[in-house]
């Protein structure tokens, strides 16, 4: 893939019926998302924000029309603005970035946090209590534990989510009536938080790679993920009925992903990636998340993981590798040479006991950097911006290997762009209005701040709890720390994990 996504048009062009009607589970109505309505004109001043190119400046007066920002003008007290503007101004007090984007997540993972920390256990012994859970959702208790999730996310500051989503049909296989009902519980999840979404719908056809390079059947909960070949696949996704811009709706996207070398075939991947081609979709895969993984590859292809994605034309500018845990140096050249997005996921990295990447390597080889959330081990993109750094400080034994506006354009801009949304993630005119607004006087970060300081604070020291106010598409949706759609993120949380685990 050699072009670079497509701008999104402008959202009077993009069609209003993509999403279907909601599946909503008694007692989940949400109120009617208070979206802005068109060219409503909002301003807000921020003590301190986060523009490109600038740094961190002071009272910043940004101004939004519609969903989008019109002007962003630094140095601009409060005090001295017209009456009129000063009348409908919304104060920011804090650092205030752009909205924030995580890059990678498998919502229903949320279930296992807690669980699987009790005892012992690998990588694999997570993969089989994981499994369990998946076993276990249905459209409706999908949606209900997406949304609590994607609130979850909004209260920590992510205005998008990458979601790699293979829990397909149903738990023997079979398709639903739509065979798209799993993701659009999803898409419906996520309008329901008030978030962006990019569905990456991914393909999943066998159980694995033996270390010897056989492949295995699905068996058992991964009877669900698999779809008959990768035109099955192409299919599907074709189905979800996504615009020539890849839009199924103002606030989703359709985005592919190969879930890894393990789980499709080489002459099956190419019936995704020409897909993704097709409508200029991002296109993402897990890879070299475990030695095992490289093993079965190399036996199976003579070929690592990343070889066989370059060989396939996997990578590029709108593709993305989560993880890129264990390469070697003629992979760091593929992904930096082809420009593909490395998506980080430390605390889940951490978590399984994957290993530390060399995020520093691939950024220098061109590769921009992106952040998830993986398994939800934790909600907070804070925690995996520092955690790139950290991770490379204990590995090489050294400090500095990235500055936080680096680690921050990860959180933002460029993880954004990784799941065809580049239009946002800046403070910026013309650019998406999403803003992201972190307290600085919490018990955690109070002290001096000054411009110079304000993002590295945050960046390594702040937590999602942090977070007082998001604005998404010129909307509010977290006001003072409290979620405008859904009252109650905890009860939320609890009944939707109770209704799965019970
Ligand atoms: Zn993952």
């Amino acid at each position: 893939m050699t072009t670079p996504a497509e701008p999104a048009p402008p959202a009077a062009a993009v069609p209003s019926g993509g999403i279907p009607p909601a599946r909503t589970p008694a007692g989940l109505e949400s109120p009617a998302r208070p979206s802005a309505p068109p060219r409503q004109r909002r301003a807000w001043h921020a003590e301190l924000a986060w523009l490109p190119g600038r740094g961190v400046c002071s009272d910043v007066l940004i101004e939004a029309e519609g969903d989008r920002f019109t002007a962003v003008t630094p140095q601009t007290p409060a005090g001295g603005l017209p009456a009129d503007l000063s009348a409908r101004l919304t104060r920011l007090p804090g650092l205030t970035l752009p909205g924030m984007a995580n890059a990678h997540s498998h919502a229903f993972h949320r279930a296992l946090r807690g669980i699987t920390q009790v005892g012992l256990g690998t990588f694999w012994t997570w993969r089989e209590r994981m499994y369990e859970v998946a076993a276990r959702l249905d459209p409706d208790s999908y949606l209900a534990l997406a949304r609590a999730v994607y609130a979850e996310m909004a209260l920590a500051g992510i205005t998008c989510v990458g979601e790699f989503h293979y829990l397909h049909h149903g738990p023997d296989g079979r398709p639903y009536a739509d065979p798209n009902e799993m993701g659009r519980a999803l898409i419906t999840a996520a309008a329901q938080a008030g978030i962006r979404i990019t569905l990456l719908d991914t393909c999943y056809l066998s159980g694995g790679l033996s270390r010897r390079g056989e492949r295995q059947p699905l068996a058992g909960a991964q009877l669900r993920f698999g779809d008959r070949d990768g035109e099955a696949w192409a299919a599907r996704a074709d189905a979800l009925g996504a615009d020539s811009h890849g839009l199924l709706s103002l606030l989703a996207r359709a985005g592919a992903a190969i879930h890894s070398v393990r789980a499709v075939p080489l002459e099956q991947m190419h019936a995704v990636i020409a897909w993704a081609q097709r409508i200029g979709a991002p296109l993402h895969a897990h890879l070299s998340e475990q030695p095992a993984e490289n093993e079965a590859c190399l036996a199976a292809y003579r070929r690592t993981p990343a070889e066989l994605l370059y060989d396939a034309d996997a990578l590029g500018p709108r593709a993305t590798v989560v993880h890129a845990t264990h390469l070697v140096g003629r992979d760091v050249e593929l992904l930096g040479g082809s420009r593909t997005f490395a998506c980080f996921c430390p605390t889940t990295e951490a978590d399984l006991a994957d290993g530390i990447g060399p995020a520093r390597e691939l950024a220098a080889a061109g590769c921009p950097l992106t952040l998830g959330t993986d398994s939800q081990a934790v909600i907070d993109m804070f925690e995996e911006a520092r955690g790139v750094e950290l991770g490379e400080r204990l590995a090489s034994g050294q400090r500095g290997h990235f500055r936080s506006g680096e680690l921050a354009r990860a959180a933002t801009t460029d993880g954004h762009a990784s799941l065809g949304w580049p239009d946002a993630g800046e403070i910026a005119a013309g650019a998406i209005a999403d803003l992201v607004t972190v307290a600085l006087d919490s018990t955690r970060l109070a002290g001096v701040t000054t411009p110079r300081t304000a993002l590295a604070k945050v960046i390594f020291a702040a937590s999602a709890a942090d977070v007082r106010n998001v604005v998404v598409g010129g909307a509010d949706l977290v006001v003072d720390g409290q979620h405008r759609l859904v009252e109650d993120v905890p009860a939320a949380l609890r009944a939707a994990i109770t209704a799965v685990l019970s």
